[in-house]
């Protein structure tokens, strides 16, 4: 008897606990108290900043816009000077396409043919099955993608920001920050100099290395992997589409993909995606010469004389991290590992993360409170939009890994399903659905059925092969 009282004992607490936690978790910025009520005003002649924000890639530029264009004093530092360089594969798919439009560059991107519209893409599976579709008539007005150099397209924004009212400083590197508890403002000390900037909030969008946030205590893990970046010089190579996927079966679940820039010129990446013993980020340079040369596929859309540049790459933070936010601070972007496991890509979740932080600090800054347990709401609105959808990459990426023949079975619904489906599967590729759409009977059922007929198919050549030999 008095086991059975313990035990209900146990289980009314642990219930107690289970639903405090979850009140906690679900409070509303409206329920946290003033500390700062006068940051409501917005006053750009206040002697700090309402919001610093440490990088101006896609997500940091992308939250700067947005904070100015709301009317907060924002501060945005760049320890570059642009236009500059980042390595990556240059495809910006539909989610930061819209985003553009909304702030106006998309347009002058392309009339200046600083970016190029992606109309006909597909991919080529481990077992040598393609489809290349195209995607203008299908998919309306904005394209699915378009392949845009990030010497423009960073450049772009962070002016954008900056003519909407953000403070740029450009070759302002912060080497490090201090939080005075009694002000609640931050400290953030220029790298190599005495200059010193002040901020009630900081937004750590420093890339995957994620410094600043690892400094603080914030991020705790390196990244995860890595992915190579050669432009192909335009005139020389044999590729005709505008975007191609190509799965080889040894280095699966990573992949390698061409994107056509204007001009006739291409940008060839190969992606490790952690999942596959034998693949490790230190193997890049092996598999991205190794593939160029042996997969003939990439082989033949190259050609003998594609003039190719020596290989560039940098790292990639998968899967977003468990902790974005702390006492006063946001981590948004690729430094937070708002990169799809499924597919490296991240440009799309750094510009719609950093959306995310603009509109939930305008509403913090109006409540004047950033605590930690108050910040924490921001982690909980992106990992709702897109961060839970990580998890199910990373179960994808490992079927991927398992059972190639799933990818053969997807080119072959492809080709038989054509164009609409192919902007379906697109996306869930980029996120725009969830992953778990792969199980709608619509392609879960499509894809049993390829998968069927490939392994009938493949059987029945292997008995072939047999009775031959014997
Ligand atoms: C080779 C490669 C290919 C990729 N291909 C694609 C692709 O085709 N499509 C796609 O969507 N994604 C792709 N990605 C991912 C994409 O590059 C990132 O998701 C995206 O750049 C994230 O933007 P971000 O603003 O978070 O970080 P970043 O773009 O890395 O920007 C961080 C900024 O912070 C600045 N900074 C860093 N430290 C400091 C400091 N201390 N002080 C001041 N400034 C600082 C940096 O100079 C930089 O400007 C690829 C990645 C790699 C590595």
């Amino acid at each position: 008897m008095e086991f059975f009282e313990i035990t209900c004992l146990v289980i009314i607490v642990t219930c107690i606990l289970y639903i405090y936690h979850k009140r906690k978790s679900q409070r509303k910025i409206s329920d946290f108290p003033s500390k700062y009520p006068a940051d409501k005003i917005k006053n750009k002649e206040k002697n700090h900043y309402d919001v610093a924000i440490c990088g101006a890639g896609p997500a940091g530029s992308t939250c700067a816009y947005y904070l100015a264009k709301l009317g907060w004093k924002c501060l945005l530092l760049e320890k570059k000077k642009f236009p500059r360089d980042k390595y990556c594969g240059d495809a910006v798919c539909k989610t930061a396409i819209e985003i553009l439009i909304d702030m106006g560059i998309y347009d002058l991107l392309i009339r200046e043919n600083k970016a190029h519209v992606a109309d006909s893409g597909g991919l080529c599976s481990p077992g040598g099955l393609s489809y290349i579709g195209r995607s203008k008539e299908v998919i309306g007005e904005i394209p699915a993608a378009i392949a845009c150099k990030r010497l423009h397209l960073d450049d772009a924004i962070a002016k954008a920001a900056k003519r909407i009212g953000a403070d740029l400083q450009e070759e302002w590197a912060v080497n490090e920050a201090k939080f005075d508890n009694s002000a609640g403002l931050w400290t953030l000390y220029r790298e190599g100099s005495t200059d010193t900037l002040k901020a009630r909030v900081l937004v750590c969008a420093d890339g995957s290395p994620s410094r600043l946030a690892t400094q603080l205590g914030l991020i705790s893990r390196p990244p995860d992997s890595t992915c190579s970046r050669a432009y192909v010089e335009g005139g020389t190579h044999k590729f005709k589409a505008d975007g191609v996927v190509f799965y080889n079966k040894e280095m699966l679940p990573g992949y390698s993909a061409l994107f056509r820039h204007p001009n006739d010129e291409l940008n060839y990446c190969v992606y490790i995606i952690p999942g596959n013993p034998k693949v490790t980020p230190d193997d890049l340079k092996h598999w991205h010469d190794y593939l160029q040369t042996n997969d003939p596929n990439i082989n033949r859309a190259l050609g003998k004389e594609a003039k190719i540049e020596r290989m560039n790459a940098a790292s990639l933070r998968l899967g977003g991290e468990n902790v974005s936010y702390g006492h006063h601070v946001l981590i948004v972007g690729d430094a937070a590992g708002m990169i799809d496991p499924l597919t490296g890509e991240g440009i799309h979740h750094a510009m719609e993360g950093g959306k995310i932080a603009a509109l939930f600090l305008d509403e913090a800054i109006k409540q004047g409170n950033y605590d930690s347990d108050l910040m924490k709401i921001y982690h909980q609105q992106w990992m709702n939009k897109f961060g839970f959808d990580f998890k199910w990459s990373m179960i994808f990426c490992q079927m991927m890994y398992r059972f190639p023949i799933l990818l053969d079975a997807s080119a072959a619904a492809l080709q038989r399903k054509g164009d609409k489906f192919l902007a379906k599967w697109a996306d869930i590729m980029t996120g725009r659905v969830p992953k778990i759409y792969m199980l709608k009977p619509e392609f879960s059922l499509t894809i049993g059925y390829e998968l069927i007929r490939l392994l009938i198919a493949r059987y029945s050549a292997s008995t072939k092969n047999q009775n031959k030999t014997q």
